[in-house]
């Protein structure tokens, strides 16, 4: 779609607002929308936008970093491609945004940028990927002054499908008609938790739909009067949000899944397991990327099926990264690898950009995992010093930990960039020492309704 193409389809639909959202450092969604009447012009020239927009930690408080103080302005360019009437406001569309300087170019701190230039690496190596977001959160209701999940129903159960079946149905309308192919739904293990997967895309467009996603759904509780929580813990006795990231990647024409390998052990070719070597070697300040709030670290823990340990497990649930078997009939293209530590607090074109960046790193240098990492059962349950015999270390058990992980990954602060990653790590830093300042309540409050 064009620029021309944009106002006309939002002028005949009878929009109003159309948002330019962006998703911030802080994995925070936000926007600026322009009125219909000078949608033409701004579609063009983009919105103002200040450049401490990207140093806000928790609360809006704004860190200091050289650049992105009172003075200085950016411009949020839609991207007419992702042009999207909302189902659930008929007068209002959306627009997926780039930060730009004022002198036209990518600014060196926007996140979406940061992933079109790894998805743009992979493109030079020949590769397409691919990805898809597995988003799971939280169905709650106020409670005094906090909230309280909607049900007590037990995994994939039909009574907690029957509980939530008003809310769920027009979230799955909605997403349909945003073009977002809904594939499976049910109720998790938590009390009031959902899952509700969506399919793959190219890299950039599954990072786009899981902003749409957020926003849909969490639009469409508030519509029934209640509230989806995407925090990775809103619940600290509950099973904690996930949202594992599938990845593969395929060749230039999109055809051949080059993760697969029919011979290959678990059916993943030798570039799987380049990748796989890639990520774990990254692992620990990865994290800091895909699991990045104070909230994400509650979650991580062992016996949670969410991962604790830097390792890769055909099936295993407490691996960090999963190799899913195959779709019967379907083995070429359903090969992927699952990213389990990994959370909707985080900006997805920071975590996905990241796991891209590391993945390729390991195709680069030919990094073939150990068959020490590959797990087959609960880590927890190896006999005391297998893990250390095998090498196996845990991940960051704190955002602190894993942010000084992220500094230390010359890699991935090197396909970060030095404006991005000062910001990055400064807000994050901010984060962690406010809410080791504040007790647990605090840190829900902050965390339950802020994705
Ligand atoms: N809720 C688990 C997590 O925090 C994932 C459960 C599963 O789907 O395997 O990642
Ligand atoms: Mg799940």
């Amino acid at each position: 779609m064009n620029n021309e193409e944009v106002v006309r389809k939002a002028t005949d639909a009878g929009i109003l607002l159309v948002t330019f959202l962006y998703c911030d450092n802080g994995g925070v969604i936000r926007g600026k929308s322009s009125h219909i009447y000078g949608l033409a012009n701004r579609i063009d020239s983009g919105i103002g936008l200040t450049v401490a927009m990207q140093a806000m930690s928790d609360n809006d408080d704004l860190q200091p970093i050289d650049g992105m103080g009172p003075k200085g302005e950016i411009r949020l360019v839609p991207d007419p491609n992702t042009f999207t009437l909302l189902p659930y406001a008929p007068k209002r569309a959306v627009m997926m945004a780039d930060m730009h300087t004022l002198d036209r170019k990518p600014w060196a701190a926007c996140p979406r940028d940061f992933l079109k230039k790894q998805i743009d690496r992979a493109g030079k190596m020949g590769l397409n990927i691919q990805a898809a977001f597995e988003p799971e959160w939280s169905l709650a209701r106020r409670d005094g002054d906090g909230f309280a999940p909607i049900d007590e129903s037990l995994c994939f159960s039909g009574v907690g499908m029957t509980e939530s079946m008003a809310v769920i149905d027009d979230i799955v309308v909605a997403l349909d008609a945003q073009g977002l192919q809904v594939e499976q739904y049910y109720p998790e293990l938590g009390h009031g938790q959902q899952e509700l997967t969506i399919g793959h895309a190219d890299a950039l467009r599954a990072a786009d739909n899981h902003i749409v996603y957020r926003e849909t759904v969490r639009n469409i509780a508030r519509q029934h009067d209640l509230y989806a929580s995407f925090a990775p813990k809103p619940f600290p006795d509950q099973s904690g949000n996930g949202c594992h990231i599938h990845i593969s990647l395929w060749d230039e024409q999109a055809e051949r899944n080059l993760f697969y390998d029919s011979d290959g052990r678990h059916g993943l070719s030798q570039m799987g397991y380049q990748f796989i070597g890639g990520v774990l070697a990254h692992l620990r300040g990865l994290v800091a990327l895909t699991a990045p709030s104070v909230n994400s670290y509650r979650r991580l823990i062992p016996n949670s099926w969410s991962s604790a340990f830097v390792c890769y497990g055909p099936d295993n649930r407490e691996a960090a990264v999963r190799i899913p078997s195959g779709y019967w009939g379907n083995e070429m293209a359903s090969a992927n690898l699952e990213l389990k530590p990994s959370d909707s607090s985080a900006n997805p074109y920071l975590a996905l950009g990241g796991l891209i960046s590391a993945g390729l790193d390991g195709i680069t240098n030919n990094t073939i995992p150990s068959l020490d990492l590959e797990i087959d059962v609960d880590p927890t349950t190896l006999p005391d010093g297998e893990l250390q015999r095998r090498g196996i270390v845990n991940l960051p058990r704190s955002l602190d930990e894993a942010v000084r992980a992220l500094e230390e990954d010359v890699t991935l602060m090197e396909s970060l960039g030095p404006t991005l990653s000062e910001a990055y790590l400064a807000i994050r830093r901010a984060d962690a020492k406010l809410f080791s300042e504040n007790d647990q309540s605090f840190e829900i409050r902050r965390h339950f309704n802020k994705f």
